[in-house]
């Protein structure tokens, strides 16, 4: 049976392999894994997705449905256990930084003509010939420009970090998910790599070529057999335990059973 993994479970593995280890290996599951920002970030996504939706159907919404319909996603899923790492912040405020993203986004790409083909589109690509090893992935939005017969990927971050252009001219999830529409409409198709930074109101492009995306299935799979190999899984305590999901109850490092003298805990509050 084919092995499938997702860009996220690599990632984990890179971040921390304890962690790696309690949501992959372990299977812990808690009642809570979402933060705040996660929240706002599925809320966005999701509005963005029923924007587009309706573009489909040529019904452009007007600002207020789409902040109405924003509204209610954030309600509707909405849970008051659901943390707020950054104590200075309200739930309000991550509210109303949503609304203002999709307000920016929406007054910079309307009427959004650029001929959306799909939202939250799956994909599925063999990483070597048996197809034993699979990556699977949703795309937020493909494009299709008809005039230049070019394809664009579109993912949008909530998140405040802008990444260098060269952060994104090696970032691997984007162009796996290339290799997969490479796949369906041809070798010789351009496919544009965007990302929307919606706290910077700024969109940042990327490409690859052919022989780049070939080495990436290789590295990818070097990447996943490492994964397979290993035996230990050391913690890997940074500022991103803050918004880890087992920090709290289940991580030895975090719940005195380790002891960890390398991080101070001033350095993690800084976030
Ligand atoms: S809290 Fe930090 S060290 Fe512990 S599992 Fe999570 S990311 Fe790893």
């Amino acid at each position: 049976m084919a092995k499938i993994y997702s860009h996220s479970r690599i990632s984990s593995f890179e971040q921390c392999p304890l962690k790696f280890k309690f949501r992959y290996i372990d299977k812990i599951r808690l009642e809570i894994t979402q933060t705040i920002e996660t929240h706002l970030g599925r809320t966005v996504h999701d509005t963005l997705e029923w924007l587009y939706t309706q573009v489909q159907k040529a019904k452009v919404p007007t600002i207020d449905e789409i902040i109405t319909h924003y509204t209610q996603k954030w309600e509707e899923n909405y849970n008051p256990e659901i943390p707020i790492i950054k104590k200075e912040f309200t739930v309000k405020d991550y509210f109303n930084k949503g609304v203002e993203f999709i307000i920016n986004y929406y007054t910079k790409h309307q009427p959004f003509d650029d001929n959306t083909l799909e939202t939250e589109k799956k994909i599925m690509i063999d990483l070597d010939d048996k197809g034993e090893y699979k990556i699977i992935g949703f795309i937020d939005r493909l494009s299709h420009d008809i005039e230049k017969d070019e394809y664009e990927i579109h993912d949008y971050k909530t998140a405040n970090n802008l990444p260098m252009q060269e952060q994104v001219d090696n970032d691997r999830q984007l162009a796996l998910y290339a290799i997969a529409i490479k796949e369906s409409v041809g070798e010789e198709k351009k496919v544009c790599l965007t990302w929307h930074y919606l706290a910077h109101n700024k969109k940042i492009c990327s490409n690859r070529t052919n022989e780049q995306l070939k080495q990436l299935k290789k590295d990818t799979l070097n990447k996943i057999k490492e994964i397979e190999s290993a035996t230990v899984f050391p913690h890997n305590k940074s500022i991103l335990c803050n918004w880890c999901e087992y920090k709290k109850d289940v991580c030895p490092v975090w719940n005195n059973i380790v002891e960890d003298k390398e991080t101070k805990q001033e350095e993690l509050d800084i976030w």
